[in-house]
């Protein structure tokens, strides 16, 4: 699973997404919108992927560039992340589970607290 811009191709990086939301459905048909600037042409486009292809979407940048995408969460404009959430981020990260992991931040930044 990778984003590629659609008029030059250029593979679409952590850095280039500009805006995540969660759409959370009943029966776990949740999706996941996702704005992004190509960092080659700036062409500005926009997905909405199923829950699978964004976890497979995150696997392949974090796999890639564990540090990349630490870097990214600290400065990236979805919401309100705090650097203790960051540091607790980081913990989940290594400790092997990430598909749990994202999951869990995932719903963090639903603002949901209880499953
Ligand atoms: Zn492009």
């Amino acid at each position: 699973m990778s984003l590629r811009c659609r008029r030059c191709q250029a593979t679409i990086g952590l850095d280039d997404l500009t805006y995540i939301a969660y759409h959370a459905h009943t029966m776990g048909a949740n999706r996941v919108e996702v704005h992004f600037e190509c960092p080659r042409c700036g062409y500005r486009g926009e997905r909405m992927l199923s829950q699978q292809a964004w976890d497979e979407l995150m696997l392949n940048y974090l796999e890639n560039d564990e540090r990349t995408a630490d870097e990214w969460l600290t400065t990236q404009q979805m919401g309100p992340i705090t650097a203790e959430e960051v540091r607790a981020m980081r913990r989940m990260l290594r400790s092997g589970n990430l598909l749990q992991s994202l999951h869990e931040w995932e719903r963090s930044q639903r603002g949901e607290t209880t499953e």
